[in-house]
């Protein structure tokens, strides 16, 4: 291309290549340190996926010693988003997953290489699009949108690959005069790379999750940059990751078959490719079958939906560690108190195969392991700040009763092997402290003889009011039992449980149908946790009026 062409493709001073690798020095950092990112573009919805690969990218760079960052990458810019950048800093941020370079959320930069949203590099990537235009690597493209079309139909109807690539390349050839003419006058164009490629010859990619690729080269001449003299994802990604540092891109697989092009990039540019990690979207099962996790589908794909549920973040990470390394169960038990993040993550461990299964059956015990390792003050306050945003009626209760409430979900907590765990999500703990609160408690006198049937009303009213005489709220445990064996012998029910299974007929029921009724009565259910603490905590008044039936 002539220094003419090139000053009317850019009539505007840019840096050059070498100012900005000045101002952009290589990291200076030990061996076998990694760097890596997370590149998000802002399109206002942050699916879970996302989190997966921002926490295996983090946790590969900072168990290395090495540093993860944070680029948006907004170049289609009809895709952007309002606040979209603030759901991404936040996103990462409430699970932990600490960026050392990036944009925080209210958009500012932080860290050596900024600015790390793309739309604000536009120079950069110009004065290196404008280095491959002087190498002869690129050219003006002035294919109209109608031209391409008819292109990529002829392709189809003669079952040829489709593309830009060989003689469909139309502004490939065209003279320099040609191009003088049409920039001349003002022809809209494109900036297409002048790939070196041939699609019949195999490259070897070695991938650091999927093994030794071959995959064929690219021929295929690719839009660099667009009309608006922004570049395209390909050609940014590269400008970026290599003035950035990056040494592994770890993405989705759907990148896979453009890795060909991206290291031709590399190389066009002079640069050193990084190393890759492409990993399998996540996975759903439907029906028997495995499918992609999907945005439109799938509610648990948008990551606030874990927000809404109350999902303890400890508990996503958990599992999300969990689904990149199978053998994260193994390392948590035998690490029990180590925080998830000691984890050592692993690239080779990760299963190549489809793709990971998301399974709220799984995810559900982890957070049930993790809630039961919380005191009842950190439950308390996970679930307030829960409450807060997503249930504020629950919220105002929580304050007004934060004592009570806390004694409630200390109810057999941290007592070892036995702790409670049926708390699996904040949303949950609303509906599990409606008996405390006699205007939550609507259980209705009719739907309790119901769950105590065929038990007659009067043997119920008996027991209630005879445990109600004793019952006395100072006395322990084992006194408290004492009381609901003494009224189950009184009235015919088994308190040898020996000789209840051997001749159940001859009692009315045992003594665990005794403590039933009492349970019933106060709760409204049938399995609560420890009845005796319940009462404790409910006071003497409320039991004893809970009693009167
Ligand atoms: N912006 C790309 C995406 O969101 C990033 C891919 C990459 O990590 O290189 O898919």
């Amino acid at each position: 291309m002539t220094p003419e062409i090139i000053n009317l493709i850019f009539p505007n001073p840019l840096p050059t290549p070498a100012e900005i690798e000045a101002k952009y020095p290589a990291r200076q950092l030990p061996d076998g340190a990694k760097v890596t990112r997370v590149a998000p573009s802002p399109t206002g919805f942050m699916h879970i996926g996302g989190i997966y690969a921002a926490l295996l990218s983090e946790r590969v760079a900072h168990q290395s010693g090495g540093k993860f960052y944070l680029r948006i990458e907004d170049t289609d810019q009809k895709r952007k988003v309002d606040g979209a950048v603030e759901l991404i800093s936040n996103s990462l941020g409430r699970y932990g997953i600490h960026a050392d370079e990036g944009v925080d959320k209210d958009g500012h930069d932080f860290g050596p290489y900024a600015p790390y949203t793309q739309s604000q590099r536009k120079e950069i990537y110009q004065a290196y699009a404008k280095s491959l235009l002087e190498k002869g690597m690129a050219y003006p493209c002035f294919c109209a949108a109608e031209d391409l079309d008819i292109m990529r139909k002829i392709q189809e109807k003669t079952s040829v690959r489709p593309g830009y690539y060989g003689k469909y390349a139309k502004c490939r050839n065209l003279t320099d005069e040609q191009v003088l003419e049409n920039l001349r006058a003002g022809k809209p164009f494109v900036l297409r790379f002048k790939s070196m490629g041939d699609n019949n010859k195999r490259l070897i990619v070695k991938d650091l999750i999927k093994g030794d690729l071959a995959l064929p080269e690219n021929d295929i001449d690719v839009i660099i940059m667009k009309g608006d003299g922004l570049p395209t994802y390909h050609f940014a990604h590269a400008v970026d990751d290599h003035l950035m540092g990056t040494t592994h891109v770890t993405r989705g697989d759907e990148w896979i078959s453009s890795v060909p092009l991206h290291i031709q990039l590399f190389v066009a540019l002079g640069w050193k490719a990084p190393k890759y990690a492409h990993f399998a979207p996540l996975q759903k099962s439907e029906n028997g079958n495995k499918r992609k996790l999907s945005k439109r589908h799938d509610p648990e794909a948008n990551i606030m939906y874990f927000w809404e549920k109350g999902y303890p973040e400890n508990a996503l990470i958990e599992y999300l560690l969990n689904l990149i390394n199978a053998s994260f169960e193994d390392w948590r038990r035998n690490n029990p108190d180590k925080n998830a993040f000691d984890f050592p993550v692993n690239f080779n461990k990760i299963s190549n195969a489809a793709g990971a299964l998301f399974d709220f059956v799984k995810l559900n015990s982890i957070s049930k392991e993790v809630i039961a390792k919380m005191s009842a003050e950190q439950v308390f306050e996970s679930v307030l700040k829960w409450a807060t945003e997503y249930n504020t009626p629950f919220a105002e209760r929580l304050k007004n009763n934060r004592d009570y409430v806390i004694q409630i979900l200390n109810i057999e907590r941290n007592i070892g092997k036995k702790s409670r765990k049926d708390l699996t999500k904040w949303e949950d703990v609303e509906g599990d402290l409606t008996y405390f609160f006699d205007d939550l408690f609507t259980t209705t006198k009719t739907e309790k003889l119901a769950i105590l049937a065929p038990l007659s009303e009067s043997d119920i009213r008996t027991i209630a009011q005879e445990f109600s005489a004793v019952y006395q709220p100072t006395e322990d445990k084992d006194t408290w039992f004492a009381h609901i064996k003494e009224i189950a012998e009184k009235h015919g029910f088994a308190t040898d449980m020996k000789a209840y299974k051997e001749n159940p007929t001859a009692f009315k029921g045992n003594v665990s149908d005794v403590a039933k009724v009492l349970r019933v009565l106060i709760t409204g259910r049938d399995k609560t946790p420890d009845l005796y603490q319940i009462m404790q905590i409910l006071g003497v008044d409320k039991v004893k009026a809970r009693l009167s039936v």
